[in-house]
């Protein structure tokens, strides 16, 4: 296999939370967190708290201007057309479920159809289930290509009029596998159907465009992108947002209250009920400028090095079966014949090599890859050639020791 140079980022030292000599690979989990977040959050309690969009006095107006220039900083991150059509929630769960419940609950009626794909994350699969069942719709599954990826050609013969919505993973927490995004957009819109893209796995990894992409919905997780946890993105298009009724009811959404008859805010307030996760949404703001201060595209040729490192010398050991595509996005899956990937996380974890192993919220994909579970290898921008080898040095003692 061609080996990409290691593109040398060295961000270890950002991550105060990662001591000397200890491998986290479980980056598709959550991500560590660098100093300049860590701070962010320190200075916002510590220093300049107070409400956003209520208060009249100075620290408050100041601390709305940050929170909104926040939005905006968003909306340029993933090429948002505009700040207004960011919407913060809790993570990319709450923003697949305020889809479901406020598109499809109210523009989806018996007989419409879902397409989702085998890979998807059970927040990508359960909230349209419950849609599902309340509105009488039908959902249908795309299959996976050999080496694990979407299957886009037979999404194209799948797809019918009766679907209306398509929800994929922009990129696998499992395989890694990478949607070619604009491919899926451009068969979606062909046969009528909006598409909403997970873009959990992608925001870390790649570049993002909504707008070149050409997606209607697009969701992310702050934590898996290097910020706290609690705060997360929907992003939609606008006359979509325009067209929906309310997620939650409670202060900040309305446009006037009373008891004959409440009117709402436009959006994005009109998603955001309740005082907001204020300290969140900046730390928001300071992961995204750390993550752009590296680059993603220095970062995706980081990651793409680590797990070509990773796959060659884990395709080595005999026991080993790799998963997924070669080219996966910072992401590696695999099974020790006849270990149970438990075991192998465990054995890991005294060599202080930090994988995940389970079904990683994904029971329909383990089910269609003949596993209960994976162990996974998930990188980040701290990672290096040396927590690769710790991990293969860990695998091969698992292979000795089961052996
Ligand atoms: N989708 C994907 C692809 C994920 O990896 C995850 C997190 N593992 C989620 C959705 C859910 O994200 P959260 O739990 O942060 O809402």
């Amino acid at each position: 296999m061609l080996m990409p140079d290691a593109a040398p980022l060295d961000r270890l030292a950002d991550f105060p939370a990662i001591p000397e000599g200890w491998a986290y690979l479980d980056t598709a989990a959550t991500a560590q967190k660098p100093a300049p977040v860590v701070d962010a959050i320190t200075r916002a309690y510590g220093e300049t708290y107070a409400t956003v969009h209520r208060g009249v006095y100075q620290r408050s107006a100041d601390m709305t201007l940050a929170f909104e220039a926040a939005r905006r900083r968003v909306a340029g991150f993933i090429g948002a057309p505009s700040p207004d059509e960011v919407v913060f929630v809790r993570g990319a769960t709450e923003g697949i479920n305020l889809v479901a419940q406020c598109w499809a609950g109210t523009q989806l009626k018996a007989g419409d159809r879902i397409l989702l794909s085998m890979l998807e994350h059970h927040s990508n699969i359960v909230p349209w289930q419950m849609v599902a069942e309340r509105n009488g719709l039908g959902l249908d599954v795309v299959p996976l290509t050999a080496d694990g990826r979407i299957d886009l050609d037979a999404m194209e013969r799948m797809i019918r009029p009766e679907h209306k919505l398509v929800a994929l993973a922009h990129v696998s927490n499992v395989l890694g596998s990478v949607l070619d995004a604009e491919r899926a957009v451009r068969i979606a819109h062909a046969a009528g159907a909006k598409i909403l893209l997970d873009g959990c796995q992608a925001v870390p990894r790649l570049a993002v465009d909504v707008a070149a992409l050409g997606c209607d919905f697009y969701v992310f997780s702050g934590h898996k992108l290097y910020g706290p946890t609690g705060i997360g993105v929907l992003w939609g298009r606008s006359e979509l947002l325009d067209a929906m009724p309310p997620y939650q009811g409670g202060g900040s959404m309305i446009d006037k209250v009373s008891f004959a008859r409440t009117t709402y805010a436009p959006p994005p307030g009109r998603f955001e009920a309740g005082t907001p996760h204020i300290v969140g949404v900046l730390g928001l703001h300071a992961a995204i400028d750390y993550v752009e201060g590296i680059g993603l595209d220095a970062i995706h040729v980081h990651e793409t090095a680590l797990v070509a490192r990773a796959r060659d010398a884990l395709g080595r050991i005999n026991s080993v079966r790799l998963l997924g595509p070669d080219d996966s996005a910072g992401i590696v899956s695999f099974v020790v014949e006849g270990v149970h990937p438990h075991d192998v996380a465990t054995i890991l974890d005294e060599g202080r090599v930090a994988i995940r192993a389970g079904h990683h919220c994904a029971q329909p994909l383990m089910e269609a890859l003949g596993v209960e579970a994976t162990a996974r290898a998930s990188f980040g921008v701290y990672n290096g050639p040396a927590d690769i080898d710790a991990l293969v040095r860990g695998v091969e003692r698992v292979s000795r020791i089961f052996g």
